[in-house]
């Protein structure tokens, strides 16, 4: 099956009589009937909810279907996911090899916490390429990448990392969140363990946190194992909400990445900008790797301003009116977010002068958005 089809029909019992959706079971225990049903369940059955309900069950097999995944398992958000798919990874002690585009808060993690694991994370250009072979040691574990990095949109080559890491043995993690998974499959591109926020694009409402790791083989039964260690489980309630969510997945995508393309290419002539940063732009130093990798471009990405600095950056997002202010993205409702004040980068300096400004395309009409972001810039 291809991929629309199968977003649609994993997880779901083929012409099976019943409802369409597997019902929500709001349970922690689960009976057996029997002492001996106990201790040695039927195939499928559960005893008890981190097992999984129904719509989890539902929900990991559709995310299977997506990535052609042997396993994936759920975290309770975006970070969890990709924390999870870090512990999996690292076996001992060493080095990490961490993108410098990488998600805050996953940055905290690895200054924090990797550390305290004996782990030591080495920030790499997102640029590297086949170049990071350079940049891996004897210590090595792991190698984080992020496709395109967060706020700054680089894309990296992903299979010429996850070669040069296999060459090494060294495993590979990726922060997938910015394709959900649909517009670039990273396993079939090499990497070890894909990690996403569902959050983001899957969830696609702004009204539910969760995380996955999808893995094949060995890899996939090592997150599963990692997931049952540290009590990583979602509610059933939220399982079907971003089931619900991933069922729409292809048209909202389709839809946000056009209108986040035709956005990019006006502001991109726009006389108050002084760069766009997005993949999917002629202009792009990524655009060659981006259309070798991606089937289409997700709606998110950023602005510099021309002679604005983060403080008038500041005042052109609160005088939009139709982009909602927040850190969040890949919703159904337009957000512009100011990143200057978050923005840390150690292997490859930021140099631009101008106000930093990353928008999340959404389901407005896009002459609206068009003509709010026309105001806003002339103000
Ligand atoms: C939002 C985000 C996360 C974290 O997701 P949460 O569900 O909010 O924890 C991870 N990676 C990227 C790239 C994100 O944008």
């Amino acid at each position: 099956m291809k991929r629309d089809t199968r977003l649609i029909h994993a997880g779901r019992p083929a012409r099976a009589a019943g409802p369409v959706n597997a019902p929500v079971e709001r349970a922690s225990t689960v009976l057996a009937a029997s002492s001996a049903e106990l201790y040695a369940p039927s195939q499928g059955q559960r005893t008890y909810a981190r097992g999984g309900l129904s719509p989890n069950t539902a929900l990991t097999e559709a995310l299977e279907g997506l990535y052609g995944a042997d396993g994936v398992s759920l975290a309770p958000s975006g970070l969890a996911g990709v924390v999870l798919a870090i512990r999996s990874a690292i076996e001992e002690p060493g080095d990490a090899l961490i993108v410098d585009s990488v998600y805050k808060p996953v940055r905290r993690f690895c200054d924090e916490e990797l550390p305290r694991l004996g782990v030591t994370p080495r920030y790499y250009d997102p640029r590297a390429g086949a170049g990071i072979a350079d940049l891996i040691g004897e210590e090595t574990r792991m190698i984080l990448l992020e496709s395109p990095g967060s706020l700054t949109f680089e894309v990296q080559d992903v299979p010429a990392i996850a070669k040069a890491a296999k060459a090494r043995g060294v495993a590979t993690v990726i922060d997938d969140t910015w394709s959900a998974g649909y517009l670039m499959n990273p396993l079939d591109l090499g990497v070890d363990y894909a990690a996403q926020s569902l959050t983001k694009y899957v969830g696609g409402h702004s009204d539910l946190l969760m995380g996955c790791v999808a893995a094949r083989g060995e890899n996939a039964r090592r997150v599963a194992a990692h997931a049952q260690l540290y009590g990583a489980h979602v509610s059933p309630d939220d399982a079907f909400m971003a089931l619900r969510g991933l069922r729409t997945l292809s048209v909202r995508l389709e839809r946000c990445g056009r209108s986040g393309l035709d956005l990019a290419r006006r502001l991109e002539a726009h006389p108050a900008v002084a760069r766009v940063l997005h993949p999917a732009l002629e202009s792009s130093p990524d655009n060659a790797l981006f259309k070798k990798q991606f089937s289409a471009p997700a709606g998110c990405f950023s602005v510099v301003l021309k002679d604005r600095g983060p403080r008038e950056g500041e005042a052109v997002a609160d005088a939009l009116e139709l982009f909602g202010l927040g850190f969040s993205w890949g919703g159904y409702e337009s957000l512009v977010l100011p990143c200057d004040r978050q923005l840390v980068r150690t292997a490859v300096p930021w140099r631009e002068r101008g106000a930093l400004l990353r928008f999340s395309i959404g389901l407005e009409d896009v002459e609206d958005l068009w003509a709010d972001l026309e105001r806003a810039l002339g103000a």
